[in-house]
This record gives structure tokens, sequence and C-alpha cells, in this order.
């Protein structure tokens, strides 16, 4: 690797639309960039299709370490990097939010003494049974430059401590909304889904995924529960990730609604900017509502995107039907003014991009 490069882990879905628009900005820099995918999602769905719709740069190393407990899939993940690493002497290794790629990707660079960059950084839900916030933690923890999505991410760094510590803190706004912004023309000119599915407006779009409601067998009945209910009244249309999938069938839950396979970054624009409502247990999909004037219920309990239930964009129902209902009955009809500045209106990238050129 040429000096003054980044080396950039990531492998899950969410993570490929980040670095989608933040390569694009080290690119429009020159800063060079190589990338490491880990596996961690690995097929058409959940991987191949990011990279070929959104023009990612091709990963350099594809370590195809998937479908292992989270130690041994860390561990692994650790081990490789490390070598990468030490062959490529990057100035510094970026990674994206909360994976274990995350986790594995920072660990493996600060203990070779390579600068961690963490996009995302900050992010809270005050949750540690979440191995999410686990890694989170952790990555801010041992990183040198921390860029945050929000107000609310600089606040508990702070609370942590940070001010006591190395760590440069950036807060530059929200890359998903750069990547919502930036690929809406193209969704619209080549995205089939809504004729595909015979769609207009009038339906309600769901994702759960979750490890605290796919592996708990209440949350997930509860919740199938209710959008079977809501389903009688309006559509909902659900694209399915493999690991719900994998639990529904052997634990005889019979979704009533419309089920799909996962489906790319363009036809899930399309499928958000068009729906009447989202509901959700991903982090990502509850500010893409709110990117698109969409009001979101979080099939969760607590939210690291504090800002949208404040502003009363987003509600928490948690895993409870009655609660999920209540919550439908309330948000289907609600009008709010979606008009104000949450993530830094389509730059975050760019600020990202600028900020390292001149920091490496
Ligand atoms: N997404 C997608 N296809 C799908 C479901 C989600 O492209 O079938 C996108 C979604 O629009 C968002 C991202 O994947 O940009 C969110 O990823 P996910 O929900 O897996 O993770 P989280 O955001 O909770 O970390």
């Amino acid at each position: 690797m040429s000096k003054k490069g980044i080396l950039t882990v990531l492998g899950a879905r969410p993570q490929f639309i980040k670095a989608a628009a933040v390569s694009r900005q080290l690119q429009v820099l020159g800063i060079p960039e190589t990338i490491v995918h880990t596996g961690q999602h690995f097929d058409e769905n959940m991987s191949d299709v990011f990279f070929r719709e959104m023009s990612i740069p091709a990963p350099a190393y594809n370590l195809n370490i998937n479908n292992l407990n989270h130690g041994a899939m860390t561990g692994r993940m650790l081990e490789q990097v490390e070598e990468i690493i030490l062959k490529e002497k990057p100035s510094a290794v970026m990674v994206y939010g909360d994976t274990n790629s995350t986790l594995a990707g920072a660990l493996a660079a600060v203990k070779l003494h390579v600068r961690v960059v963490h996009v995302e950084a900050g992010l809270r839900s005050f949750n540690m049974a979440m191995p999410e916030e686990v890694n989170r933690i952790l990555t801010d923890r041992i990183s040198s430059l921390l860029f945050c999505p929000t107000d609310a991410a600089v606040a508990n760094l702070k609370a942590e401590g940070f001010d006591g510590f190395k760590t440069q803190i950036v807060k530059c706004g929200d890359v998903m909304q750069d990547a919502a912004y930036f690929y809406l023309d193209k969704a619209k000119s080549s995205s089939k889904i809504l004729e595909r599915l015979e769609l207009r407006s009038d339906f309600i779009l769901a994702t759960i995924h979750r490890q605290e409601n796919t592996d708990d067998t209440n949350n997930l009945k509860q919740i199938i529960e209710a959008l079977n209910r809501i389903n009688r009244k309006l559509r909902v249309v659900v694209p399915l990730h493999p690991r719900t999938r994998k639990i529904l069938e052997p634990k005889r839950i019979k979704p009533e609604f419309t089920i799909i396979d996962p489906v790319g970054y363009l036809d899930m624009l399309m499928l958000t900017s068009n729906s009447k409502l989202v509901m959700t247990d991903s982090g990502g999909l509850q500010k893409e509502a709110f990117f698109f004037g969409k009001h979101c219920i979080t099939l969760r309990e607590q939210t690291e995107w504090v800002e949208l239930v404040e502003h009363g964009f987003n509600r928490l129902a948690g895993a409870n039907a009655e609660a999920i209902y209540n919550a439908f009955s309330e948000m289907i009809n609600k009008k709010t003014n979606f008009d104000i500045d949450l993530y830094g209106n389509g730059k975050a990238s760019e600020r990202i991009a600028h900020y390292i050129k001149q920091w490496l």
C-alpha cells in the first residue's frame, strides 16, 4: 500500500452502505483506500448486490468468516486482519458502526500501534446485553479519531470521560443520509420493486433482525402477531433477514404478511420512500424513514437515535404485540413537520474525507 493510505475493514450490510458514501469522497481527495471484507455477510442479497449497485471499490481481501458464534467470529477476524495490517502497513484502519468486524478491525490495528478511525462513533443504547453496544464501546475507546453523527453521540463520549483521553472527536453528521440522497435518483430510474410487488404508497415497510428479537422466541412471536394484525388493515411488506427466516419455521411462527428476500439498497430506498410507515428494529432504517419524511415505530426498548424520538418522528414500542398495535394506531395518521437538519444534510462523508486528508 502506498504511504498515507487507509485500510477499511467491513463485513456487514449497513457497513457497505456507509462505506459507499465515504469511499467515494476518499477517492475525490485522492486518499488511497484498501478494503478488507471479513465476509460476515456474504451472499448475493446481503453483500454482492451492494458492491455492484453502489459501485463500492472491490475488496482487496475477502476473509469469508461467517456463521460462527461471536467469539469465534471475532477471533478469526482479529487474526486475519492482523496479518493484513502487517503486510499492508496502512497509516490508519477505518471501521464503521458496531459489528464484530468493527471490533476485530479496531483491535487488530490498535495492538499494532496503527491508528483507528471509527465512523458512527459515540452511539449508545445503554443496553450491554446487545452485542452491538459492547462492540461500540470498546471500538470507541481504542480509536484515535471518532466521527460522531449527532450531538447526542458527542455528549455520550464526553459523559464517558473522553475529554480526558487522547482521542479526537469530530461531529460530522450521518453518512447514511449522504448515501440515501446520492442513490435515490438511481433507485427511481432502475428499481422495479414497486411494480413487482404491486405497491403504490399504501403499505407498511417492516424489518426484524436484532438478536434481542430473533433469539427471544416470545419477542419474535409478539412482533409477528402485531404485524399480522396490522396487515389486516394495511399491507405489511417485510424483506426478511436470513437470521429471522431461519428461526420462524422451526418455531412454527406463521407470518400472514408479505415476506420477500432481502433486497438491494436501491429497492430498499424505493420501499422506504414510498411507504406509509416504517416499523423496524434496524438502526439504519429508523433514520432512512426520517430522511424520507416517514414516521417510524421502533421494535426495541431503546434507540441510539434518540433525537428521532425527541422530535416525535419515531416511537419506541418494544416487542409487545399490544404496544406495537397501539403505536401503529397512533402513528399511522400522525402529521409531523420533518423539516429539520438532524444528520448533516448529506455532507457527512465529505467532512470525513477532508478531515482525514489533513489528519493522516
Ligand atoms: N437494507 C437493505 N435491504 C434490506 C434491508 C435493509 O438494503 O432488505 C438496508 C437499509 O435500508 C439500511 C441498512 O440496510 O440502509 C440497515 O441495515 P441493517 O438493518 O441490517 O442493520 P442496522 O442498521 O440495524 O445496523
